[in-house]
């Protein structure tokens, strides 16, 4: 088989070895933890790693801001409760994801709910634990003044701001012109002085310009701008705001060439900015807000190959996985040009990649195709394939349904 054609994959995570010639997670090998498991195919999400990256933020980040969980990257219970006690707070981003941080045993101070399109029974849920609110809008802030009156209880009420500005090189961009999510800059004082004077608990403001960038260089820019509009929209409230979510967009490499992200000079200048806010933002608390960065690279998916198939020259190997449960690892979510997640033979993980195969998964559609033409070790029918990158957007992500295949099992280590 010739090596020519053979497609690059991205960069293995740092943070898993090999034990016996296999991948190791958490000290125990890729078989030893689906035999743990029960069954392929397995998310395994590594607390070693989560530890590691949580350290590495702490480390490069100024010691006052708070970093908060943006809990729709992975909602899985055992890794919410474990992520508790170690991050500052959670952003929830629907009824069901407040009820699970909840009973992950999440403080609900801790709490922020963003989103379009809260329902009321989801704004009640929310008021009546005291949860913050990030109001989305002028008839959402209406709606939730109505409940909380109705609960006596003052609801606590930040206000999300669409930015005119973006975050460049974003994967995902969610502030920039006409947006459904937040409210105009322009329109924000003008909320935030009606918000006061219903009687609300003003929390300040919460402003999330994109995800998934690599250019340190980008996000500091965009924080820079974060500030200054905050700072602007404070002035023009003429109150300070308690609190400033300056959003997140972290993003961590998935695919051939990217590079990881620069923490410390991202950190380094926000430190710098934070230490240079004008008069109106020097009591205020600021914190961001990060999903896959948190745990995106701590997570693994193994599916077992169920078959080995050659067609037309091209070595397929089929597995009990798929699309099912890593639609942006086929490429099928938010990607334009569809490139290789990193993957491995976890079973083989020391062997020399010696074969071009391509991994599918068991769907029936050509969308389901977890690497395309990889060189790898060549691997027979029970081997088990690692994708890697697996720990955000994965299991609670994808079309768990699809095909009738049901849900993937996982599993905290
Ligand atoms: C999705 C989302 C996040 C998390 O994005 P990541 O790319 O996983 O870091 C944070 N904040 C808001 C408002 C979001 O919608």
């Amino acid at each position: 088989m010739s090596e020519a054609k053979a497609k690059p994959i991205g960069p293995i995570p740092p943070y898993f070895a090999s034990i016996d010639g296999e991948l190791a997670i958490g000290g125990k090998t890729a078989s030893a933890l689906v035999a743990e498991a029960g069954d392929t195919p397995l998310f395994v999400y590594s607390t070693g790693a989560l530890e590691a990256r949580i350290g590495e933020l702490r480390a490069a980040m100024p010691q006052q801001l708070g970093i908060h969980y943006a809990m729709k990257a992975n909602p899985f219970a055992p890794l919410l409760g474990w992520m508790s006690a170690r991050v500052d707070g959670f952003d929830v981003a629907s009824g069901g994801e407040l009820k699970l941080a909840l009973d992950a045993g999440v403080a609900a101070d801790k709490i922020s709910f963003a989103g379009p399109g809260k329902r009321d029974r989801e704004l009640e849920f929310a008021i009546a634990n005291g949860v913050t609110l990030n109001c989305e809008s002028e008839g959402e802030a209406e709606r939730t003044f109505a409940i909380g009156q109705r609960l006596g209880v003052a609801p606590k009420i930040a206000v999300r701001v669409n930015p005119s500005f973006d975050l460049k090189g974003s994967g995902m961009k969610m502030g920039g012109g006409a947006k459904p999510f937040g409210v105009d800059a322009e329109r924000v004082p003008a909320l935030v002085q009606r918000i006061i004077a219903a009687g609300a608990d003003w929390r300040g403001f919460h402003i999330y310009a994109g995800s998934q960038a690599l250019d340190a260089e980008a996000i500091i820019a965009m924080q820079a701008q974060t500030l200054a509009l905050a700072a602007e929209l404070a002035q023009a409230v003429g109150v300070a705001p308690p609190k400033v979510n300056l959003g997140g967009g972290f993003g961590i490499p998935y695919f051939p060439g990217d590079a990881a992200f620069d923490l410390n000079t991202v950190g380094g200048a926000l430190g710098q900015a934070l230490s240079a806010l004008p008069d109106i933002l020097k009591k205020t608390h600021f914190c961001i807000e990060l999903g896959r960065y948190l745990v995106g690279e701590a997570g693994v998916y193994l599916c077992r190959v169920v078959d080995r198939k050659v067609s037309h020259g091209e070595v397929f190997l089929v597995t009990d996985g798929g699309l099912h449960h890593q639609l942006a690892a086929s490429g099928n979510f938010g990607t334009v040009i569809r490139r290789n997640y990193p993957v491995a033979i976890a079973t083989r993980i020391d062997a020399s990649a010696d074969e071009v195969q391509s991994v599918v998964g068991c769907l029936c559609t050509p969308l389901d195709r977890l690497s395309d033409s990889a060189l790898l070790p060549r691997a027979e029918v029970g081997d088990l394939v690692a994708i890697f990158c697996a720990g955000a957007y994965g299991a609670s992500a994808s079309p768990a349904n699809f095909l009738g295949q049901g849900a993937a099992l996982e599993m905290l280590v």
